[in-house]
């Protein structure tokens, strides 16, 4: 897609802080973090909202969701719950969708939250 930064990051046309890469899809820093952890799972395809998906998109959108922990993990902000039923850590995943829901880049991207709090308020 012409003009699309994601897509460009992608290409490789543009630089970014990229933490994971498949044939379908990357993560990478957010270039204005909102929180300690903050990175974007950004589909390969050009897909412009959840909103625009499919059940043709629907495999997608599961790999998308299960990497979010798997990164996050590694990331230091992994949920976990020990013996004793206490539970630890975790993140936020948020899909931005149209106007009403800031969205600001009209590439499908899963945003991934953590680390210690504050975080930004627009964004907790
Ligand atoms: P949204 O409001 O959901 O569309 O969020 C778009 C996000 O993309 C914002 O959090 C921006 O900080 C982030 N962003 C914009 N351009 C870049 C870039 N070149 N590299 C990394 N993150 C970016
Ligand atoms: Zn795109």
């Amino acid at each position: 897609m012409d003009n699309c930064i994601f897509c460009k990051i992608a290409a490789k046309q543009i630089p970014a802080q990229i933490i994971y890469e498949d044939d379908d899809m990357l993560a990478f820093n957010d270039i204005n973090p909102a929180a300690p952890v903050h990175f974007l799972i950004v589909p390969k395809k050009h897909l412009a909202t959840l909103a625009d998906c499919t059940t043709n998109d629907a495999a997608l959108l599961g790999k998308i969701s299960l990497l979010a922990p798997k990164l996050a993990q590694e990331l230091g902000c992994g949920y976990s719950m020990d013996e004793k039923g206490v539970a630890t850590g975790g993140f936020k995943t948020l899909f931005n969708i149209g106007p009403d829901g800031g969205q600001e880049v009209y590439h499908l991207h899963m945003h991934v939250i953590g680390g210690p709090r504050p975080w930004r308020r627009s964004l907790a």
